[in-house]
């Protein structure tokens, strides 16, 4: 399974949304818009699956 990570717009770091997938999932699923509350820097962002990576977790895919 991989993390799905988006970039912090304010402070540039990678921000874990809360979402796991594996690849397979990733590609086909539909994912509108979503709102995190950022770790980073305390605000809430706006992101879409075009903003977002996969990031292994290191746990095995
Ligand atoms: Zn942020």
């Amino acid at each position: 399974m991989a993390r799905v990570m988006i970039n912090c717009p304010e402070t540039g770091e990678s921000v874990y949304t809360g979402m796991t997938f594996d690849w397979p999932t990733f590609e086909n699923i539909k994912i509108g818009e979503r709102i995190i509350l950022c770790s980073s820097c305390g605000d809430e962002h706006k992101w879409k699956r075009r903003d977002a990576r996969l990031e292994e977790d290191g746990a095995g895919a």
